[in-house]
C-alpha cells in the first residue's frame, strides 16, 4: 500500500535513533553556567557564523546578531528546538522571546537528568556517540545515552613537548595517566598501545579523527626509521616536512592498532582547513586498511559526490551524514538522495555533532525531515515501495550505527 507523505513523516519521526557523533557539555557544566537561549546558539553553532555580545545577558545585543544571520539552517535549528521544547517562538528573534525562553531553560536545567530527557524522551536518542576533546580522558558522562570514541589527534603530535593539536592537547598528558615515562621513540609507541587499549577497555566504540583541522588528510607511506628520527630530534629544528613524515607514520601505527583492536574509526572530511580536507585524500589508507571501517563525517561538505563515491568504491568506507543537515538542508537531500539511489542506504548514518542537548533535537527534526521527503518523492515516482522506504529510514536512523559500533536495541 502506497503511502501518505504525512503517514510516511509520522513513522519517521516515530522511530528510535543511535546518533553517531556529539560533544555534548555535560549537565553540570551546562548547569553551573545558569543556561539560557546564548547557551543553545553557542551549542548550536549560530557562534561559529554570528558575532556574540560581549556579555551573554545583552539580549538586545543577541537580537542584534542573530538578525545579521536570518535565513542560516544554524539559528533554525535552535528555533525549532525552543519552540518545541520550551514552547517559545523565536522564529523572528525578538528581546522577549529570548527572556521567555531563557527563564525556561534556566528553569529546565534545574532537573541533574534534563540532558538524559532531552536525548531519551524529546529525540528518542537511545545511544550517541561522544567526542569530549576537551577533556578526552577525563570528563564525566552519562553512560545511559553517550557511548564514549577516542579523539586521536593529540597521538599525532608527540613529536615535540611543546607540541599541541588544535584543541590545545600534548600526548604527553598520558605519561600522568598511566604513569608511564616516555624517553625513547619505542616509549611512545608503547604510550599509544596503552592509550588504545585502555580505551577499548574502558568501552570506547571507536576512535574519531578530526585531524582536518590540524594538517591535510593525505597519509603518506613513510618509514618507521624516518618517523623515529624525527623524534630523536626532540623538538629542535622540526621542518614542516618532519612533523608530516612523523603524523604520517603515527596515524598508520594507530590504524595498525585499530584493526586489531575492532574499532572502527570516524573521520572529520570536508569544512575545515578547505584545501586538505576533501575526503578523496583518504582513499589510500582506506584501500590500505581494508580490514578498518572508515566512517566519512559531514558527506564531505562540500564533496558530497567524491563521499558518496568513495562508499560506492570501499566495502569498508561509510557516510555520516552528521552536521550536514545544519550545514545546508539542500546538500543533505541531494546526497541522501544519491545515497539511496547508488544503493548505499546500508553504509548511511546521522548524528547532530553539537554541544548542546536542544541543537541535537532541532538537528535531527530536520534530518528526518528530509529524510521523509526524500524516501516519499521515491515512492511517488514508482522507485520505491512504501515499506521498503521505512525499512531504509530504519536504517540509516538506526540500525547501519548498531551493527558497525557493535550497539544493540
Ligand atoms: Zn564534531
Amino acid at each position: 500500500m502506497k503511502l501518505s507523505f504525512e503517514k510516511i513523516l509520522e513513522k519517521v519521526l516515530d522511530m528510535h535513533v543511535i546518533d553517531t557523533h556529539e560533544h555534548t557539555y555535560p549537565w553540570e557544566v551546562v548547569s553551573s553556567r545558569n543556561p539560557s537561549i546564548y547557551d543553545i546558539f553557542e551549542g548550536g553553532y549560530v557562534f561559529w557564523i554570528a558575532k556574540p555580545p560581549k556579555n551573554r545577558g545583552d539580549y538586545k545585543g543577541l537580537v542584534e546578531s542573530v538578525k545579521e544571520i536570518l535565513g542560516s539552517t544554524f539559528y533554525r535549528t535552535c528555533a525549532i528546538a525552543v519552540k518545541d521544547i520550551y514552547g517559545v517562538n523565536i522564529d523572528y528573534p525578538t528581546e522577549e522571546a529570548f527572556i521567555e525562553a531563557s527563564r525556561a531553560i534556566s528553569e529546565a536545567y534545574r532537573d541533574r537528568y534534563w540532558i538524559r530527557r532531552l536525548f531519551k524522551e524529546k529525540s528518542l536518542i537511545d545511544k550517541a556517540l561522544w567526542d569530549p576533546y576537551w577533556n578526552i580522558w577525563g570528563e564525566p558522562f552519562d553512560p545511559e545515552i553517550f557511548k564514549p570514541v577516542l579523539r586521536i589527534n593529540t597521538l599525532l603530535f608527540g613529536y615535540s613537548r611543546d607540541a599541541r593539536d588544535h584543541n590545545g592537547n600534548s600526548p604527553y598528558i598520558f605519561e600522568k595517566y598511566f604513569g608511564l615515562e616516555v624517553s625513547t621513540f619505542e616509549d611512545y609507541m608503547n604510550l599509544i598501545d596503552t592509550v588504545l587499549e585502555e580505551a577499548k577497555r574502558r568501552g570506547y566504540v571507536a576512535l574519531k579523527s578530526a585531524l582536518a583541522y590540524d594538517r591535510p588528510l593525505l597519509f603518506e607511506n613513510v618509514g618507521e626509521k624516518d618517523a623515529k628520527e624525527v623524534f630523536n630530534k626532540r623538538g629542535k629544528d622540526l621542518t614542516p616536512r618532519d612533523i608530516k613524515v612523523f603524523q604520517d607514520f603515527i596515524l598508520r601505527y594507530i590504524l595498525s592498532r585499530a584493526a586489531k583492536l575492532d574499532l572502527p574509526v570516524q573521520f572529520h572530511t570536508g569544512l575545515a582547513i578547505i584545501e586538505g580536507s576533501n575526503p578523496i585524500n583518504l582513499a589510500n589508507i582506506i584501500r590500505e586498511y581494508s580490514n578498518i571501517n572508515f566512517i566519512l563525517f559531514h558527506g564531505g561538505y562540500p564533496w558530497i559526490r567524491e563521499t558518496a563515491a568513495m562508499a560506492m568504491s570501499f566495502k569498508n568506507a561509510y557516510i555520516d551524514f552528521c552536521w550536514l543537515p545544519m550545514i545546508s538542508p539542500s546538500a543533505c537531500r541531494l546526497l541522501l538522495r544519491e545515497t539511496i539511489e547508488l544503493g548505499l542506504s546500508g553504509k548511511a548514518m546521522w548524528g547532530g555533532d553539537c554541544w548542546a542537548a536542544e541543537a541535537t533535537y532541532g538537528a535531527l527534526k530536520i534530518f528526518k525531515g528530509i529524510l521523509s521527503e526524500t524516501l516519499w518523492e521515491m515512492i511517488d515516482k514508482g522507485h520505491l515501495r512504501s515499506d521498503d522506504a521505512i525499512e531504509i529510514a530504519s536504517k540509516i536512523l538506526y540500525e547501519n550505527a548498531a551493527k558497525l559500533f557493535g550497539l544493540s536495541r
